[in-house]
């Protein structure tokens, strides 16, 4: 008896302290609101800063077309490759805004990196890493260029995925006896082809592609 009687007591505070609560609801409610605020005054409408007007731009292309030695500004130049090159991978899309047209793998377009290049200079033999170069206005094609890259077969290292790399951002991989095809969108090309590694094999290709053409590249553990 005594244990119910204290079970019903407690329920009954419990009715009783729900019953208290949306009264105590409604009163907030009934409340006043706090006078708001009154509007700011609005202040005396200002010009709109005149924006400069900026030359359109063509976009931002990677290229190696006017890359020379820091030292002694020569020309003259050997890709090493992107092993050992000790500069950090940054996000494509933020430095040229167009990476992803060229890049042959669509998978890669999101998240690419792009990865500094080792160069010496056959020059003064200086070695040195860098990211491409933006490309200039007239640089720039009005209409792409198709670039298929043909691997063709060998037997030797056939199992090999190659690297290939066009002004200096890797575009695509591809496998023996199979094609490669990407865009370029600067009118002085140059490509190179690495390892899995990222070591170059000697040798680049340079060419001048031709807005709207097609340049097709034979590749036989070196450039044919
Ligand atoms: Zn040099």
């Amino acid at each position: 008896m005594e244990y119910n009687k204290s079970l019903n007591q407690e329920s009954t505070m419990e009715l009783m302290t729900r019953a208290a609560q949306p009264q105590a609801m409604q009163e907030q409610s009934l409340q006043p609101q706090a006078p708001a605020e009154p509007e700011a005054v609005q202040a005396a409408p200002q010009p709109e800063p005149v924006q400069p007007v900026e030359p359109q731009s063509k976009g931002q292309y990677p290229s190696v077309a006017a890359l020379v030695c820091p030292s002694c500004g020569q020309k003259n130049l050997r890709v090493i490759g992107t092993k050992g090159a000790m500069g950090k991978a940054v996000l494509g899309a933020g430095m040229f805004g167009a990476i992803g047209n060229m890049v042959a793998d669509s998978r890669s377009k999101e998240n690419f990196e792009l990865l500094p290049v080792k160069y010496q200079c056959l020059s003064c033999k200086t070695k040195f890493d860098t990211l491409p170069l933006t490309a200039t206005d007239d640089e720039v094609l009005d209409v792409p260029c198709t670039v298929v890259f043909h691997r063709l077969s060998s037997a030797v290292g056939m199992a090999v995925s190659q690297q290939v790399f066009l002004n200096g951002v890797k575009v695509g991989n591809v496998k023996n006896n199979s094609d490669l095809e990407f865009l370029t969108f600067t009118k002085n090309n140059t490509v190179f082809v690495t390892d899995q590694y990222g070591v170059a094999f000697p040798g680049t290709y340079t060419f001048v592609a031709q807005n709207g053409g097609r340049e097709d590249i034979n590749y036989k553990r070196k450039f044919l």
